[in-house]
């Protein structure tokens, strides 16, 4: 019975769940409080015993009830990890993966990397032996098994934010169904915000039994759900008379008025990335000059994956005494991470999501509004310490009647190319087959073969070609990334392409610079390379590494520090694994052909040719004649060259194209013939 989530198709009034208050930072005994005070510490002794008798557990609680914080302590303090077992759990974001992870191991009272640990892609901060409760990215456990298919090393995974429904969230919990049926003492539990509960109990329950199972001794095998009850205040929702067409600007002026009109508590603000953020924080700062009694004592402070450690832990502070703390979230804020002190939620009713055509072979990342289920989880956020209040920037009519209800599982608006070929190397052939808790649409899944085919990643047999298969699933990046980098060896540049590699795993290495886009345009210059941007990247790293790798630097040049810091990096590990590989790291010095070549080598399908008699700039992609445009921020807008392949596509009010190096066409079908076959001959 969970009766405190009242409709809110009904009145205007929302009743969410909630954790009562709490602060941290202080000592360990009333840190021991706290943890009692979350809504979940009145379950543990049912969780424990869940997880005891049952293969399967799955824990519905509202955001902040203490799910992700407190279960792996309580397998940990019931002896889960005796033996040197290890307890993981994992996220979809590797954002929320670090902060949990700080903080468990602070309520525990231990340094992180030891006993609590996390991994994310290209950050281990766990010790061997030692670390017992593991936080890891969906994504890297799937690594993991490679190495370990059976996960022999942990006692119980528990898959957290499952509601979420992430590519590799739904790829780990077929997989986990897997592993059971071969290791029955295996646990798994699966924690929720939201009452999906019931799909995922169907899914595991969905395992056909031989009669010799019910001999075994072991856990039983239905899957138990447990539901996790918090106590609850209103939140009151406002939602705006007119839509509006500007939803930053909107934001900004509801945050302006909040903090005229209401008393004192925290705002949390969800927009879509770091690119409405920033434009958000500026126009807030502008504010201050202008207006300083309509923004005084706001503290802004943003929140995106990709910010820097030190301004993550300024969020989880405490507010000082007659301020008002506004964070600026990406929709992470909406069920990853509990923030105190909320009271107010701006809710601009939209997030970045996903979208892949599979007839195009186009994937985007485009602003598309949020479901129903989305819009209640971030509304919820205002609840926790007093009754709160959300302001949706849509109108209600729009929330009753063209909302969509829940979310689309990732897995059905993705590229499936990286989940083939994980599949494949984790030996499992028949991918349509697959147990799936959300069937892929089959033209996604023929389309990825059809690429992975083409890169010679896989054979005729639709198995992993030994090496290039198996090297690219070695690689923890996007296949076309792997083939690159594997090209780049063949072909004499893999030290150069293993930088370009570690610059486009990060998303721009560029200063932000919001309103002062005249003078980053002219700091590009002085690095811009006729080829396009990839060489563009080079020169950057050069000159980074020839200024001492100096802050002072990257600031007189528009570089962001960080992000070269992490470039650096991300460039040391991928070394470690091309060495593991094999491939040995070559420079092609100043020969930028080979380079192109070996980009093209894993980016052919993304080639596009300009438009004859185009007078803006339009091109069409050459598989499938879409219409392109490149980038402002590429250092080949405008130059146009005739033949150029992207890295990504951002969609606005067109597709358009990042990250640009031209090539020449006869590359295209020297180096895929199978790819650009005889449709496209008159190349
Ligand atoms: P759930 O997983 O159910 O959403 P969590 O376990 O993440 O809940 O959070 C439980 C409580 O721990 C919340 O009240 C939250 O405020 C607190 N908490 C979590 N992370 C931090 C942090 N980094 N700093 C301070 N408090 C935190
Ligand atoms: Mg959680």
């Amino acid at each position: 019975e969970r009766p405190r989530i009242l409709d809110d198709e009904e009145g205007g009034v929302l009743f969410y769940n909630a954790a009562p208050a709490s602060s941290s930072g202080y000592g360990h005994a009333s840190m021991e409080k706290q943890r009692q005070r979350l809504p979940v510490f009145k379950y543990r002794t049912a969780i424990l015993y869940l997880v005891e008798t049952h293969a399967t557990t799955i824990v519905v609680g509202e955001t902040g009830s203490g799910k992700t914080t407190q279960i792996p302590q309580y397998l940990k303090e019931a002896g889960w990890a005796e033996g040197g077992r290890v307890i993981g759990c994992t996220q979809p974001r590797r954002l929320a993966v670090q902060s949990v992870a700080s903080r468990v191991a602070e309520e525990m009272g231990v340094k992180l990397g030891e006993e609590v640990g996390y991994t994310i892609r290209f950050e281990d901060v766990t010790t061997a032996g030692v670390t017992s409760i593991k936080f890891l990215t969906d994504g890297v456990l799937l690594r993991e098994m490679m190495d370990d298919p059976l996960l022999m090393k942990y006692s119980v995974i528990m898959v957290d934010e499952a509601h979420e429904r992430s590519l590799s969230t739904d790829i780990l919990l077929g997989l986990l169904k897997k592993v059971q049926k071969r290791r029955p003492e295996l646990r798994v539990v699966i924690s929720s915000a939201t009452i999906e509960a019931k799909t995922m109990a169907d899914f595991f329950r969905g395992r056909k039994r031989r009669g010799s199972d019910n001999d075994v001794q072991g856990p039983n095998t239905e899957p138990a759900i447990l539901s996790v009850e918090g106590r609850g205040f209103n939140v009151h929702v406002h939602y705006l008379e007119e839509p509006v067409s500007d939803y930053v600007r909107a934001t900004v002026s509801t945050i302006l008025s909040i903090n005229e009109r209401e008393r004192m508590g925290d705002i949390l603000v969800f927009l879509t990335g770091q690119d409405d953020i920033e434009a958000a924080t500026q126009m807030l700062n502008d504010e201050t000059h202008h207006n300083a009694r309509k923004s005084s004592g706001l503290i802004i402070l943003p929140l995106y994956s990709g910010l820097p450690r030190g301004d993550q832990d300024l969020i989880f502070s405490p507010t000082p005494r007659g301020k008002r703390k506004v964070v600026l979230s990406t929709n992470i804020a909406e069920t990853s991470l509990t923030l105190e002190g909320i009271v107010y939620v701006v809710d601009s009713g939209f997030s970045k999501q996903r979208f892949y055509n599979p007839v195009t072979d186009i994937e985007n990342l485009v602003v598309a509004p949020i479901s129903k289920a989305s819009a209640r989880q971030r509304a919820g956020r205002a609840g926790r310490v007093r009754p709160g209040k959300c302001y949706r920037l849509y109108t209600e009519e729009y929330f009753l009647n063209e909302m969509a209800t829940e979310g689309i599982p990732e897995m059905q608006r993705t590229n499936l190319v990286s989940c083939v070929i994980q599949l494949k190397a984790l030996g499992i052939d028949n991918i349509l087959g697959f147990d799936w808790p959300a069937s892929p649409s089959p033209e996604a899944m023929i389309r990825a073969l059809e690429i992975l085919y083409s890169l010679g990643i896989l054979d005729d047999d639709a198995k992993l070609t030994s090496p290039i298969g198996f090297q690219v699933a070695e690689i923890p990046l996007d296949p076309m990334v792997a083939k690159m980098i594997i090209s780049s060896h063949e072909l004499g540049c893999s030290e150069e392409i293993i930088t370009i590699a570690a610059v486009l795993s990060i998303q721009s290495i560029w200063a932000s610079v919001w309103g002062s886009q005249k003078q980053l345009d002219e700091a590009k210059l002085r690095f811009a390379a006729a080829e396009g941007d990839h060489v563009t990247f080079l020169n950057v790293y050069k000159g980074f590494l020839q200024s001492g790798k100096s802050s002072q630097w990257c600031q007189r040049n528009f570089v962001n520090y960080h992000a070269m810091k992490k470039v650096i990096e991300v460039r040391d590990q991928l070394k470690r694994v091309a060495l593991r590989l094999g491939l040995s790291l070559k420079s092609c010095d100043r020969d930028l052909q080979v380079l192109r070549k070996a980009v093209t080598a894993g980016f052919f399908a993304n080639a596009c040719r300009l438009e004859p008699y185009s007078h803006n700039g339009m091109y069409k992609t050459v598989r499938t004649s879409q219409e392109v445009y490149i980038h402002p921020s590429s250092v080949l807008f405008r130059v146009n060259p005739k033949w150029i392949i992207y890295h990504a596509l951002v969609s606005t009010d067109r597709q358009y194209a990042r990250n640009v190096i031209s090539i020449e066409p006869s590359w295209l079908t020297e180096i895929a013939p199978h790819f650009y076959n005889s449709k496209e001959r008159a190349l």
